[in-house]
């Protein structure tokens, strides 16, 4: 009958210790027992209300996994379940016959996977798609993975395993604890909120045992460098030299011991995560020298510096703005620790130049205040972004294996779920650009896998109705016009247009499709994207420019004379690089714009995801305050809305909403057989003897159907008959 179907867990199918009552009173909706309910394809009805009903009992009875078909809801516990992590269980999961009878959990998603990678039949590669909003567990999710990973495939023990450091699994576990520094930050909603989006390739040998893994990142934050909202932090790395610099590295450095730096908001804040020897130790672990380590340091020391410079507003257009007397000494300490020539490092911030006409002719044009801290903002996010890169592909060629000693690979993606905020830019459109794009991935993925299962049992079966996205995909990203391709071309024109005629255009053009909105919210100018999660507004001011994220060619110029180590390699002198800095109308080089990189990295995933089977893990947080036995409804709710779990419970619950074994099946529900039997004869009499051969294992499920409908038929008088004995 009905096989597992890519870890899809069929929950308590197995007689899991339970009663013909209880599997009875489960049936008819008792409600004692709605925390054992595994499965929330088994709630009955399925609605919002009687899903969220049953995750709330379980997470009153810490219970922080449950099944919903073919994904796992975790809910976050907000404090520390150490037995629910333990090495033991994950041995137990790992060594079990069937895991997926065991209660649910993300070993359980882990094992099936790690077991799917070794089917002798058919040989895959496998992902784990991890989603939720941003302090919903994803991180800690992914991180677990990799620890279940590291213990069920380490490597084979080599000569130089005493070097426990140098084992692959150490490494590839090391490389978190320094993403995290350089990419995580403390926001309102999440104290260690990671700030991009990552998808890391478990690689496995023919034995299935993880030799490497490769990281990819996508979408950081970069504005965090020099940006701040209210309450919120920059990244922990530069709390963290601030903190645990030594003395001499403070010297070095030019980090006095509670030194004010204006892009260091809320210092007095102590997190676990500001141990900057962590971070150190995990660096040497993954080969990053102590020389090296001290001129990233170094470097970014020198951004801290460099945003404490502050001009003067220039009475007269054709003066530049002049330093303010206290930033005289943060230009010349940031042009020390980044090794840049003073004077050029002031010019470069203050003068913009011009080429235009035929010859190419040198124009230069001082800035006005607000755009010298614009070119200032500008540097730092440069540099950051290029140092976060550069250390992804350090990590990588760390933790990479060579191409001839892996076969298999598990992925798991941790990544931004839906965001919609009062104010919303083209961060949020890309991001939700991303999760409409995985919800297609999700939906197309899971129905065919399960339409197929039952054309394969040969079961009566139409074709479910489930919600559709390609028309919300064509708005953002089709051709020949879309969203993403209007404010491309706002870029490519290079014309000054206002929020107001992006938005004219943007709903003029698109006001066929059916997922374009309706403005009423607002008085900014914005456009409404009916998302599968929700509608989400999305301000047009900014967005062009954001969407350039243009790059002033004399900064990179400028990074390019700096005689720092770490700064050459950053911003090598190569004509290649320099030309894709360019903004148009000085080069002829196509405008790569944020959009246009992020749809060609999103496609990229997803052809990879699409070459493996998925399983799906979503992160769903309890309550925004992150406290621990605090469910709040509503909350809850929206997430719930958000991630469209519901559907998701509905798509599998529309096929057949238990998947059991054949040979479980007979064995549970034999004496319920006779019971009907009695009852009322059987109309088919499709009811073999145990032992006859439509028992077989290899039965379909289309034969059993008609005992099903006997079943049902007679469970009226079962109930009436189960209510007299009491
Ligand atoms: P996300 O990556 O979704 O933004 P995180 O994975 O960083 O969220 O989780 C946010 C915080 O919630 C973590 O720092 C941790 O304190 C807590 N947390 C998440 N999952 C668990 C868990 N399974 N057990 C205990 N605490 C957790
Ligand atoms: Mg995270």
């Amino acid at each position: 009958m009905a096989s597992q179907v890519n870890g899809h867990s069929s929950g308590s199918d197995a007689h899991g210790g339970k009663s013909l009552r209880e599997d009875l009173q489960q049936f008819l909706g008792g409600e004692a027992l709605l925390h054992e309910l595994d499965d929330l394809t088994k709630v009955n009805p399925v609605t919002l209300e009687t899903v969220l009903r049953c995750l709330q009992a379980r997470y009153a009875a810490d219970m922080f996994y449950t099944s919903a078909g073919c994904t796992l809801v975790a809910l976050n516990p907000f404090k520390p379940v150490p037995q629910l992590y333990s090495p033991a269980l994950m041995g137990e999961y790992h060594a079990a016959p069937q895991p997926q009878k065991l209660r649910p959990h993300i070993f359980s998603v882990g094992e099936q996977t790690y077991r799917n990678v070794q089917s002798l039949i058919e040989p895959v590669n496998q992902s784990i798609i991890v989603s939720g909003e941003s302090g919903a567990g994803k991180t800690w999710t992914s991180r677990c993975l990799m620890k279940f990973y590291a213990v069920v495939a380490a490597s084979p023990t080599s000569l130089e395993s005493h070097k426990i450091a140098e084992r692959i699994e150490q490494r590839i576990l090391n490389s978190n604890p320094v993403m995290e520094a350089f990419g995580n930050a403390c926001t309102l909603r999440n104290n260690n909120s990671s700030r991009f989006g990552k998808f890391i390739q478990l690689q496995l040998n023919s034995a299935h045992q993880m030799t490497g893994a490769a990281v990819q990142t996508y979408l950081l934050e970069k504005t965090r460098v020099a940006c701040q909202a209210s309450s919120e932090r920059n990244f922990h790395i530069f709390y963290q030299i601030c903190k645990g610099a030594s003395v001499d590295e403070r010297l070095q450095w030019h980090l006095p011991e509670g030194a004010s730096f204006s892009w260091l908001p809320n210092p007095e804040r102590i997190l676990e995560e500001d141990c900057f020897q962590v971070t150190r130790e995990a660096m040497l672990h993954l080969g990053i020298d102590i020389p090296t380590q001290n001129n990233i340091f170094q470097v970014l020391a020198g951004l801290l510096h460099l945003g404490n410079i502050r001009f003067a507003d220039s009475e007269d257009e054709a003066q530049p703005c002049q330093l303010m007397d206290n930033a005289k000494c943060s230009i010349r300490t940031s042009a020390s620790l980044l090794q840049l020539p003073e004077d050029p490092l002031l010019e470069t911030l203050q003068i913009r130049t011009i080429r235009a006409g035929r010859q190419q002719q040198v124009f230069r044009k001082p800035c006005s205040q607000a755009e010298c801290d614009t070119r200032r903002d500008c540097l730092a996010k440069l540099v950051y972004a290029r140092l976060f890169d550069w250390l992804v592909s350090v990590i990588n060629s760390s933790i990479c294996a060579d191409l001839d000693s892996w076969t298999t690979f598990i992925g798991l993606l941790d990544v931004y779920g839906f965001e919609s905020f009062p104010n919303n830019s083209l961060e949020q459109l890309c991001i939700n650009y991303a999760n409409e794009k995985l919800q297609q991935h999700f939906v197309a993925h899971y129905l065919r896998a399960q339409q197929e299962e039952y054309a394969v049992e040969g079961l009566d079966w139409s074709f479910v109705n489930y919600q559709d996205n390609q028309a919300c995909l064509d708005l953002i990203e089709g051709s020949p016009i879309s969203i993403c391709s209007l404010i491309n071309e706002e870029c490519r024109l290079n014309r000054p247009s206002s929020a107001a005629q992006l938005q004219t255009r943007i709903e003029s053009a698109l006001a066929g499709s059916p997922r374009l909105g309706h403005n009423r919210l607002s008085q900014k100018p914005s456009f409404v994207v009916v998302h599968y999660a929700g509608p989400v507004q999305y301000h047009t001011a900014g967005l062009v420019e954001k969407n350039k994220d243009p790059v002033p060619p004399e900064l990179t110029r400028l990074l390019q004379q700096s005689q720092d180590r770490l700064l050459k390699v950053l911003f090598p002198t190569d004509p290649e690089v320099k030309s894709q800095e360019e903004p148009s109308g000085q080069s002829r080089a196509p405008v790569l714009t944020v959009v246009s990189k992020f749809k060609a990295s999103l496609e990229q995933l997803l052809q990879v995801l699409h070459s493996t089977t998925p399983h799906y893990i979503r992160c769903i947080k309890p309550n925004s305050q992150g406290q621990a036995h605090t469910f709040l409804q509503e909350e809850v709710l929206s997430q719930l809305e958000a991630c469209g779990l519901v559907e998701t419970i509905h798509i599998s619950a529309a096929g057949f909403p238990i998947r059991i074994p054949h040979q479980n099946f007979v064995e549970r529900y034999k004496l319920l057989r006779r019971l009907c039997a009695r009852i009322s004869p059987a109309p088919h009499s499709p009811f073999p003897d145990e032992g006859h051969s439509e028992w077989s294992p290899h039965t379909k499920a289309a034969t059993l159907q008609p005992l099903l409908q006997d079943i049902l038929h007679t469970l009226p008088a079962l109930t009436q008959a189960a209510a007299t004995l009491g």
